[in-house]
């Protein structure tokens, strides 16, 4: 399966379109396997070197990750990380294994992560994790891959809501205690 392989069009409204292309597919011969990070594997497709550079900022990503897995009941093996310049490039599933650019992260969620905050990032990652897995049975963003992305959101909605309520927790004990 190869979902969303070049980029699709979406309709919004009667007359206008705008093209996504946020699951376009990164080439497998651009990906280069880092290691795997707790569990999750991470690519490259720079030669930086990711765990060096971007060490606390990959933490606090794959954490993020970790948690989604649990809410939408993923085992860590079908989650990937990689680190694609485009950060436009958000994701795309592949063979029903969904990849999720750290370079998208860095750029709009880890300055608030990074004090704690991780409302908006636990909130627009799990909304992308459920639009990876409706395309385990849509390929492009037609109707039935819009009711299986809604199907997903409600079905977990409460889970990610403890989530984020109990990460908030464990934030602010943290902080207390050090403080
Ligand atoms: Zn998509």
């Amino acid at each position: 399966m190869n979902a969303c392989r070049s980029n699709s069009r979406g309709r919004i409204g009667k007359n206008k379109y705008i093209i996504l292309n946020h699951c376009v597919i990164i080439p497998e011969n651009l990906l280069r396997e880092a290691r795997t990070y707790k569990g999750i594997k991470v690519y490259n497709t720079q030669s930086t070197n990711l765990f060096h550079t971007y060490s606390d900022q990959l933490t606090r990503f794959v954490n993020i990750l970790i948690r989604l897995a649990e809410v939408v009941q993923l085992k860590l093996e079908d989650i990937h990380v990689y680190y694609y310049d485009d950060s436009s490039k958000v994701a795309f599933n592949k063979d029903k294994a969904l990849y999720f650019n750290f370079k998208s992260y860095l750029e709009l969620h880890d300055d608030e992560c990074k004090f704690g905050n991780i409302c908006n990032a636990m909130s627009y990652w799990f909304i992308m994790v459920c639009h990876e897995l409706a395309h385990n049975f849509a390929l492009e963003h037609n109707a039935t891959h819009e009711y299986y992305f809604t199907s997903y959101v409600m079905a977990y909605m409460s889970s990610i809501f403890n989530a984020i309520f109990n990460t908030i927790n464990i934030i602010s004990s943290i902080i207390n205690f050090v403080n």
